[in-house]
């Protein structure tokens, strides 16, 4: 379990004051979680004393974390209407971060899950220097923040979604941005001087997807995240699933193909290579070279590398028949590949999010043929298959959600049922 520092709340480490901290973090988690409600139903749902939930309340008002916001309705008994009590949105602050291959999108979140003005997104690729790469990120970051008005000590932590092998609890990346002597962790926390968590970014977008998105009160989902790359978060009994080094989920790099094509891993015939945004880009660049008739040799001319996965779905949905083509070739392959998933998982839902998932149709419907084609009928019935619509956010939504989940998990400690 990552604790997460934070003096905001007047952390104190031992004895009762730590008490009265994990207390006072348990009323904002109800908070955050069921929104604005009278104090006896905080009392009741925390198990606090009424003279408890009035002291803390008030101090976490003096923190300006709470605010008072009026009487609501009375109760269907009749009897005074109560006062409600929620959290303050703006008091504190919580970045965001989705490092993608070519680009990274920054978020500024209030307390009440919402984006505060844009996502920011800036050029920069995944491959180079990590330290260079993290000081244009951390630079932009500041920026963004300077330019919402936000002042920086109200920020609270960040959370950080990368692809590639990423252990959260050590909060190191194995694929991308690694350095010889520092986890990510520690590198992003040296420059933005707050907390940070990192996660892999196909398990954040299945935390987004339990928190926003078309996992919400399901218990045991997949969420594919098709971007360039292949990813998958897990969720089994209402838990997000690390795995024993907490590197789960590697779906892309299962063989499918003997002697296959070269991926980025270094293996030979990973899923990756034929059901992915790089194996659109590359199916698409094979036909342009063979000059099959398509509106994409207009677009790229003879700019290949130009080519991205946004065009290729842009110029299907005018119809581009080529353009279709690829899309139903990556979801065949797709589909046949999550026809492993459903054997071994028997999954409620099965959510397909990342760029390539914004074609909608255009990859659902040969996912599904590919489904029905490979799956024992009584595993694949009940599994519903669904395109994510929390769309290109998905992901900075799911790191803000990481570092919320690490900000909370401390009260399902020991210490806390204790109290
Ligand atoms: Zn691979």
């Amino acid at each position: 379990m990552i604790t997460i520092e934070n003096n905001w709340l007047e952390k104190d480490s031992k004895g009762v004051g730590y008490k009265q901290y994990l207390r006072k973090l348990a009323i904002l988690k109800y908070l955050y979680n069921d929104g604005k409600m009278p104090k006896r139903e905080l009392a009741n749902r925390t198990n606090m004393s009424s003279p408890t939930i009035n002291k803390l309340i008030e101090e976490l008002q003096e923190l300006e974390l709470v605010k008072d916001y009026g009487l609501g309705e009375a109760n269907q008994k009749g009897g005074p209407r109560p006062t409600y009590f929620g959290i303050n949105p703006e008091s504190r602050f919580i970045i965001a971060i989705d490092v993608e291959t070519y680009n990274t999108k920054i978020a500024v979140f209030n307390l009440v899950k919402e984006i505060v003005g844009d996502v920011k997104e800036i050029k920069v690729k995944i491959s180079g220097n990590t330290e260079n790469i993290l000081d244009l990120i951390t630079k932009s970051v500041e920026l963004h923040i300077a330019n919402l008005n936000i002042n920086k000590s109200k920020v609270i932590g960040a959370g950080v979604a990368l692809k590639g092998l990423v252990n959260y609890e050590l909060g190191e990346s194995y694929t991308y941005l690694t350095h010889e002597s520092k986890t990510i962790r520690e590198l992003f926390e040296e420059r933005l001087k707050v907390p940070v968590v990192v996660e892999n970014d196909a398990r954040v977008m299945a935390l987004a997807e339990s928190q926003f998105g078309l996992a919400q009160n399901i218990n045991n989902v997949l969420c594919l995240n098709v971007n360039w790359g292949l990813g998958l978060g897990i969720i089994c009994n209402g838990k997000l699933y690390n795995g024993n080094d907490g590197l789960a989920g590697e779906f892309g790099h299962i063989q499918v193909e003997e002697d296959g094509l070269l991926c980025d891993c270094g293996m030979r015939g990973c899923l990756e290579t034929v059901a992915s945004g790089y194996a659109l880009q590359r199916l698409a660049i094979e036909g342009l070279k063979k000059k099959v008739p398509t509106r994409l040799e207009k677009i790229v001319g003879e700019d290949f590398d130009s080519l991205d996965i946004q065009t290729i779905i842009e110029t299907a949905n005018q119809g581009d028949q080529f353009a279709t083509s690829l899309l139903s070739e990556i979801g065949y392959n797709l589909g046949r590949g999550i026809s492993y998933l459903l054997h071994i998982f028997n999954p409620e839902k099965i959510i397909i999010g990342g760029l390539v998932s914004l074609a909608g149709k255009y990859i659902l419907d040969p996912v599904n043929y590919s489904l029905n084609k490979y799956s024992m009928a009584q595993i694949r019935n009940k599994t519903e298959v669904q395109v994510s619509k929390l769309g290109k956010k998905s992901v900075i939504l799911g790191a803000y959600a990481v570092f919320i989940r690490a900000l909370f998990s401390e009260i399902e400690s020991a210490e806390y049922s204790a109290l």
